[in-house]
């Protein structure tokens, strides 16, 4: 393509809104432009990375047996009154009526429409395994759209679902996805981990993350050190910590009051006694569908929501008032504790907390804590334990026991075994062999084919702008040409660009009247994998200049034999990127 005929507005400023490097660089890099907040529009050679990535993605998911469709954006309510999710998607899920008054929501995923297509269709087990997809716009209403297209309300993904007639088929299925995802990721040569992952708001049995290593993911993911010996990887949100029981066997003296005079946080209560916050008890006081509870975590502890919510079986969970606090404890926010607790009935505690004796706690009352609490001879309420903070590193492994590490993650797929949660709803049943109606057996599976270029960059820049891996760039070879008036360097520049198309590659061809600098600038910032300069200088030489953009190594070949020299050397830069 020819710069002078594309429309590539490359900026040298970031926008002041653009917190993350993929967001920065993808706009500087004339790619995307914002319409609205979390909306973006396409620019020529972002939408040439965009369709890189799609085509993987169809590539592998063709290869493994799916097969294409295009549903609506617009699906109406009643699919989703069918499986209560009208209600349950919450605000994300965006709402209207049409002339006629019915209402209608845009898919932010399409269980219900997949769901309501096959029903009426697929009768017996004979048409299944069936696995279809799309590669669509989705809208999801985010609450804090943000980092450009990392979270964006408008973007595209690519979703799957699987229709079985057993379990055993739908687990092949998912094992299908599952390395169709390896091969789509790998291909994009991304460094990516598979991770154990929560269900969600979409729900089902079981399901994996794909996170792309990036130091700006918003995920946190428990990753086992003997990696890849061990490849245990899992979403901190669901990563199960394992607690081993050690006996203490000390005497606990007497509990005592101590004061406390306006310590109200954990560090301030640890600097004040002058201990760690791991000889500390968290009181956390929460409520769960309207019902008090009280949480125990050690003082350096992060509670799980996730997984408190599902020991609970509860629908929502929110931290109490300040006025909660007060009345079930007795005391301001801070002073909670579990010895003399009113207000609360139930009491959860960390599996951590069976393994010491002697802590120090809140008192219940104003401004005071109390220590030497020992929370089976000082504690009346009947305690559950659980697994109920979030790993940290050190954590051991729950495969193989060795340390785990924390690294963050930005999740580009997701894939589910959702059982027959949607077709029990929505009726969609198959005769068996024996002719009994059966509810078919689904698995979905996305990737979020417009993050996955955000995901790239994020993992793929330096100070002077992208550095595409091959597989995504817009186009291979950035083509400049230094002196574009002088006749004889722009005929030799056509025809370098026309043997490179030769080659099978795609060229950006900068062929505008700007000083080299300018130039020179510009194709770093944008991040193709091959530069090609030709000026006349060089050219007086017979010589034409070649860098690699990730290693940025440099080196001339020769202007005759062009074609030949460049392929080899080309050969080069796509070893760069294997791992
Ligand atoms: P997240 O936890 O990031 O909100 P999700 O669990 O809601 O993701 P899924 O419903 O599984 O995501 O959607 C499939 C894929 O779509 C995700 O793996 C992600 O790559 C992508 N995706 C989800 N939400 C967005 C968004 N707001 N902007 C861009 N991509 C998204
Ligand atoms: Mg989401």
């Amino acid at each position: 393509m020819r710069w002078s005929r594309s429309y590539i507005p490359t900026l040298k400023e970031a926008p002041a809104d653009a917190e993350v490097i993929s967001h920065k660089l993808l706009v500087r890099a004339g790619m995307i432009r914002k319409m609205t907040s979390g909306i973006y529009t396409w620019l020529p050679l972002g939408l040439r990375a965009l369709e890189k990535a799609k085509a993987i993605v169809r590539r592998e998911m063709n290869a493994a047996g799916a097969c294409e469709i295009l549903m609506p954006m617009v699906i109406p309510a009643d699919l989703w009154i069918e499986t209560g999710r009208w209600d349950k998607f919450g605000d994300q899920l965006l709402r209207f009526k049409d002339r006629n008054g019915r209402d209608c929501c845009l898919g932010p995923t399409h269980e219900e429409a997949v769901t309501g297509l096959l029903r009426g269709e697929v009768r017996s087990y004979r048409q299944l395994p069936l696995n279809v997809y799309q590669i669509q716009t989705k809208f999801r209403d985010e609450l804090r759209p943000r980092f450009g297209l990392m979270r964006g309300r408008e973007f595209l993904m690519k979703d799957a679902y699987s229709f079985d007639a057993d379990d055993a088929g739908a687990d092949k299925s998912y094992m299908a996805m599952r390395d169709a995802y390896h091969r789509i990721f790998s291909g994009m040569t991304l460094d990516f981990r598979q991770v154990e992952a929560d269900t969600g708001a979409i729900g089902g049995n079981f399901s994996h993350e794909f996170m792309v290593l990036a130091e700006t993911g918003e995920d946190s993911i428990a990753s086992c050190t003997g990696w890849p010996g061990c490849e245990w990887a899992a979403n901190v949100e669901r990563a199960p910590v394992v607690t081993a029981f050690k006996e203490d066997s000390a005497p606990c003296p007497p509990m005592e009051e101590v004061a406390t005079p306006n310590q109200h946080s954990i560090e301030e209560v640890c600097a004040f006694l002058g201990v760690e916050s791991r000889a500390l008890i968290k009181t956390l006081l929460l409520v769960a569908d309207g019902a008090p509870v009280a949480v125990l975590l050690r003082g350096d502890r992060e509670l799980n929501e996730i997984k408190l919510t599902k020991l609970l079986g509860a629908d929502r969970l929110a931290f109490a008032s300040p006025e909660q606090v007060r009345e079930w404890s007795g005391a301001p926010a801070g002073f909670a504790g579990p010895a003399g607790l009113k207000g609360v009935d139930r009491l959860y505690a960390d599996n951590e907390l069976k393994s010491g004796n002697d802590w120090i706690a809140g008192a219940n009352r104003a401004d005071t804590h109390v220590r030497h609490l020992s929370l089976i001879r000082d504690v009346t309420l009947p305690v559950t334990w659980a697994d109920l903070r979030n790993a940290v590193a050190g954590d051991p492994c729950p495969r193989c026991g060795r340390p785990v590490e924390l690294k963050r993650g930005i999740e580009v797929g997701h894939i589910f075994k959702l059982g027959t949660r949607y077709s029990d709803a929505m009726h969609a049943v198959f005769l068996d062999e024996s002719g009994r109606e059966q509810p078919m057996i689904m698995g979905c599976y996305g990737i979020g084919v417009s993050r996955v270029i955000a995901a790239c960059i994020e993992q793929n820049f330096d100070g002077d702008g992208i550095m595409f891996p091959p597989p995504l760039a817009p186009c291979d070879v950035h083509l400049v040409c230094l002196d574009p008036q002088n006749a004889g360097v722009a005929a030799k520049a056509d025809a370098l660009n026309a043997d490179l198309t030769a080659l099978g590659l795609e060229t950006l061809y900068d062929d505008r009247e700007e000083r080299p600098g300018v130039k020179f600038k510009d194709a770093d910032l944008i991040g193709l994998p091959a530069q090609v300069v030709v000026g006349g200088k060089s050219l007086a030489r017979g010589e034409v200049e070649v860098k690699n953009r990730r290693s940025g190594d440099r080196t001339t070949l020769p202007a005759e034999g062009f074609r030949e020299a460049f392929a080899v050397w080309y050969q080069g830069v796509l070893r760069s990127w294997r791992p």
